[in-house]
């Protein structure tokens, strides 16, 4: 039994612009590249199914390599209402929200800002009511100390015209007594503790909806950190396994695993590998600093806007040094997120002290480098997971945080690329979208979509074939899997992300309109448009 998969180009990512027009397939596993009459004579008596593209571009599966699979599903579930300027679109987006709820899903929503509407419209809870008579509604303001909910939360709650105002909240109530669905403060806890917000159900929801998404967007699989923070290791990886059971939904999920997550996978038996064909336990995730927004990530000089700080070391260079001590002792490699400098340094001195036993460590991030530190890098089995919409998103102002000297080895692909450096591209979803479409357009642009200029440092900037390769070869170099994912040739897995159109040659910003036709797992259709 066989699979054909003919009349398209097929771009191997073995070499620049390598083509190809026919794929036959066993088991998901590549067996022959070539021309379409060569493979039809030779597997003619094999070929059970064939697939005709019609003409469309073929490429290796897209892998995000690093993000957070439920947390892109939470936001995916939630409303999101910052962006509402009038009342009037407020209630068509919730209306629109209901539709496609279950009769029994809370129907939450973020961000919304009277102030932002001519009328200054505050919901009532019957106009709540109106729009969703049975489903309860959470929808949290703006500034995250107020929400307004419906009849139906209030009832879950269990908050009657009896019900006193908690300590340092307030129920806003009607000239009857009747609380009119507004909620200040602590008084948000009394519904917000009846949202199943973390129940395993929950996550799994999130999860498919993740899932289901990435698929759409071209997506093959991820490498996602999540079991540290939701009902446990064991709980959040039932959720996985349960999504991805490789039948209804075929998705190549890597897990990293949180180092406070590792004693709980040592004690339900788990060891970094393979769990089922298609979930994998990955290193040991451990945070050496913060971020450039808040001034958290750690520098090893201070801030160019603000001399007070240099950032934040989340660990001591002794704990740290312990965590991958430990990491080791449980054969596991590390993936460590650094953003500056300082956490950098500190972060190759504890795997310099402490080697992998096997294959690459990582490090995510890795926002801030230096010439020395470039130098080490180079010596050590790592890989970096970059984010190319990064620059999209923290330019202009991170060159006031970190001002003109350092600038030069930031955000600097190119330079990691030129050096010889192993680097996967990733999202951080759900910090940035998820569709690697954009973090394309990003790494070849550095700039934001629409926005017209030759981008943030243009010398770093990415040829589209670089950039493809984040997503493909590089996230399966990742995972020490660059022999049997990220290519199309023999032997490789059968994961294709088919487009209508050849991201080589084409104007940066039509990357952008560009559609994902099919997504193509273990070579079975788990999306087509
Ligand atoms: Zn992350």
């Amino acid at each position: 039994m066989g699979t054909l998969w003919w009349n398209g180009t097929f771009f191997t990512m073995e070499r620049e612009n390598e083509k190809i027009d026919a794929v036959y397939v066993e088991d998901g596993i590549i067996k022959a590249t070539g021309k379409k009459e060569n493979l039809s004579d030779t597997y003619q008596n094999k070929i059970t199914e064939e697939y005709d593209l019609q003409g469309a571009f073929v490429y290796p599966g897209f892998v995000d390599s690093h993000l957070h699979m439920v947390g892109h599903g939470e936001k995916l579930i939630q409303l999101d209402l910052s962006e509402t300027t009038s009342s009037e679109n407020m209630r068509q987006l919730l209306k629109g929200k209901v539709k496609s709820l279950s009769n029994d899903e809370w129907v939450l929503g973020e961000g919304w800002n009277e102030n932002n509407f001519i009328d200054r419209k505050i919901f009532h809870r019957d106009e709540l009511d109106e729009i969703a008579p049975n489903q309860p509604m959470f929808l949290t303001r703006i500034c995250r100390h107020a929400a307004l909910v419906n009849s139906a939360a209030l009832k879950l709650a269990g908050i009657t015209k009896d019900t006193p105002n908690p300590e340092g909240g307030l129920i806003v109530r009607d000239l009857k007594g009747e609380p009119t669905g507004y909620l200040l403060d602590a008084a948000m806890d009394l519904v917000k503790s009846s949202i199943p917000s973390v129940t395993n159900d929950y996550v799994t929801i999130a999860l498919q909806k993740a899932v289901d998404d990435m698929l759409r967007l071209g997506l093959v699989g991820g490498h996602t950190e999540d079991l540290h923070y939701y009902n446990g290791f064991k709980q959040t990886l039932t959720s996985f396994t349960s999504v991805i059971d490789g039948d209804k939904r075929k998705f190549r999920a890597h897990l990293l695993v949180h180092h406070e997550a590792s004693n709980e996978m040592v004690k339900e038996g788990y060891m970094e590998g393979e769990v089922t064909p298609f979930i994998e336990l990955g290193a040991m995730k451990i945070f050496a600093d913060g971020a450039l927004g808040g001034r958290t990530a750690w520098l090893s000089t201070p801030y160019a806007d603000d001399p007070s700080t240099s950032g934040v070391a989340m660990h001591s260079e002794e704990q740290l040094m312990n965590l991958v001590e430990k990491a080791r002792q449980l054969n596991m490699n590390v993936a460590i997120h650094t953003i500056g400098d300082a956490a950098l340094d500190m972060a190759l001195r504890a795997i310099e002290g402490f080697p992998a036993n096997k294959g690459r460590d990582r490090l995510i991030h890795v926002q801030v480098i230096r010439p020395d530190l470039l130098r080490r890098l180079k010596k050590l089995p790592v890989i970096l997971d970059i984010q190319p919409r990064f620059v999209a998103s923290d330019f202009p102002w991170v060159q006031e945080r970190l001002g003109e000297e350092r600038l030069k080895y930031s955000f600097a692909w190119k330079t990691l690329l030129q050096e010889g450096i192993h680097c996967a591209g990733g999202s951080d979803a759900p910090i940035e979208p998820v569709d690697p479409l954009l973090g394309i357009h990003a790494a070849v642009t550095r700039t934001k979509p629409g926005e017209r200029h030759p981008g943030y440092l243009p010398e770093q900037k990415l040829t589209p074939f670089e950039a493809v390769q984040l997503f493909t070869s590089g996230s399966a170099t990742a995972i020490n899997k660059e022999s049997q994912r990220g290519k199309i040739s023999s032997g490789f897995v059968a994961d294709f992300t088919i487009l209508d159109k050849n991201l080589f040659v084409l104007e940066p910003e039509e990357i952008l309109q560009t559609n994902v036709l099919m997504t193509v797992v273990d070579n079975t259709v788990m999306y087509q448009r």
